[in-house]
């Protein structure tokens, strides 16, 4: 039997994680509807990148669909099969925007991931204990990731070990070692510590137009500090005051694609307590995977009698900077930046936000700026948070897709809106041997603001 009923293995009754682990989580009214929505089409095969690369029907949306349905009908195990077909998914939700029949894969793979964690990857279940690979998983979704000062400790540890020249030694051991430590060690930029002074508002420059709250994320915070310096400065030239809610905390979208619903809902929870009280203009963040996990405390906590109304509001206020500019781009930039860009849309920007027009706009604004558009700038670079880490073969060949695209555009600048993809391309101009920069978009903008002096 694929689900079990009753109590836990020793009898006692069970946490809340572990008492999912009885109940057949796909075999759900909600998700029954959404699987059923599926009628089997088949137009979403081309825009997947797993399909792309291994053209194998159990690798596209409608494989895994199938999958899905055939689990909640108690027709196959979660272990096996399904586990090595949902954890080869990018998320990436390119499905989700080919679909003509409004499939919302993206929970759907929540849902599975969910049902995954509680059946398969639990001490509870009959299997063997969890795997290393889960429990280090585990370890950076509930002991790093929350925690900026540990991150902010490791991008300084980082750093020393850039600063005193050991990358090439290490470069050079680690591929005796393992190809995902190699992988992470290529993906970090030169770690630049000048973090922002979060201890007081950043002041309007100009005319004063509100006031808006700052999302910081956790790897971009500790390891993309240039990053959110720009954004914040953006802002402020265009005459918001921005203030940083201290108690804010990671967005939760890893702990969602890890299947840890429960610490998902924790985070969120802690999210809405942060930004809570005041009357912000909007409530800004500048990498894709957030904004997306962000949007979607709506529904994460649509069954929460404290927070389900806050986490409506808050929702309704969450925005990607891009799309804020959009509308309230008050100063645009003036200084000329002379450059080739190519734009690399995040997928939880385009397919989750729906948000592709907004960052093409902003680049448009900069004077001197000739983008330049590839075949599929929709399609993922295989980054999907720590995937490239866990699944790295698949990563690296839909990584080689992406780098193709980017190579034929002749590009010098490598635009992106979100972490994981800024640091997949920094790792993917040195695979590819690539002759390009990586840059968040607003970096560029700030960089026009700061030519024009
Ligand atoms: S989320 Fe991406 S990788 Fe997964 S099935 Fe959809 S298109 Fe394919
Ligand atoms: S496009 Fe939508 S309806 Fe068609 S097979 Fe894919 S998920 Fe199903």
């Amino acid at each position: 039997m694929a689900f079990q009923s009753g109590r836990s293995t020793n009898g006692q009754p069970v946490c809340y994680l572990s008492a999912m682990a009885h109940v057949n989580l796909l075999d759900q009214p909600d998700v029954r509807r959404r699987l059923d929505q599926c009628i089997h089409c088949g137009l979403c095969l081309p825009a997947c990148p797993t399909y792309s690369v291994v053209h194998l029907e159990m690798d596209s949306p409608r494989g895994r669909i199938a999958l899905m349905r055939a689990a909640a009908d108690g027709r196959i195990a979660l272990e096996g099969a399904f586990e090595e077909h949902i954890d080869l998914c990018l998320g990436c939700r390119a499905c989700e925007s080919a679909c003509p029949s409004g499939v919302q894969y993206g929970l759907l793979l929540e849902t599975a991931k969910a049902a995954l964690s509680a059946e398969v990857r639990t001490s509870h279940s009959s299997s063997p204990a969890p795997r290393p690979s889960h429990a280090i998983q585990a370890f950076g979704l509930r002991q790093l990731l929350p925690h900026r000062r540990r991150l902010r400790l490791l991008a300084r540890g980082l750093s020393i070990y850039q600063r005193l020249g050991l990358a090439k030694l290490v470069q050079r051991m680690l591929p005796k070692l393992s190809s995902a430590l190699t992988t992470m060690e290529s993906m970090v930029p030169p770690v630049d510590l000048n973090y922002l002074d979060e201890s007081q508002p950043a002041p309007a420059i100009g005319l004063r137009r509100g006031k808006v709250a700052f999302f910081a994320g956790c790897v971009q915070d500790a390891f993309l500090a240039g990053v959110n310096r720009a954004t914040v400065r953006v802002l402020q030239r265009n005459g918001y005051e921005v203030h940083f809610p201290q108690e804010q905390t990671c967005c939760s979208a890893a702990a969602l694609h890890s299947g840890d619903t429960a610490f998902a809902r924790a985070l969120a929870r802690r999210n809405l307590d942060a930004f809570a009280g005041d009357d912000w203009v909007a409530l800004i963040n500048n990498a894709g995977g957030c904004g997306a996990a962000l949007k979607g405390y709506d529904h994460l906590l649509a069954d929460d009698p404290l927070y389900a109304t806050r986490a409506r509001a808050f929702v309704a206020n969450v925005k990607d900077i891009s799309e804020f500019l959009a509308d309230h781009l008050h100063n645009p930039p003036t200084g000329y930046v002379q450059a080739r860009v190519t734009y690399l849309d995040s997928c939880h920007l385009r397919h989750g936000q729906k948000v592709s027009t907004q960052p093409r706009a902003l680049l448009r604004a900069i004077p001197g700026v000739q983008l330049i558009e590839g075949t599929q700038p929709d399609m993922c670079c295989g980054s999907a948070g720590i995937y490239n880490l866990v699944q790295p073969e698949m990563a690296n060949q839909v990584l080689d897709n992406k780098l193709a695209d980017v190579r034929s555009t002749g590009a010098g600048i490598i635009a992106t809106a979100n972490t994981g993809c800024y640091m997949q391309m920094v790792y993917g101009v040195k695979r590819g041997r690539i002759n390009a920069r990586v840059m968040h978009i607003i970096e560029l903008l700030e960089r026009s603001y700061a030519n024009a002096g």
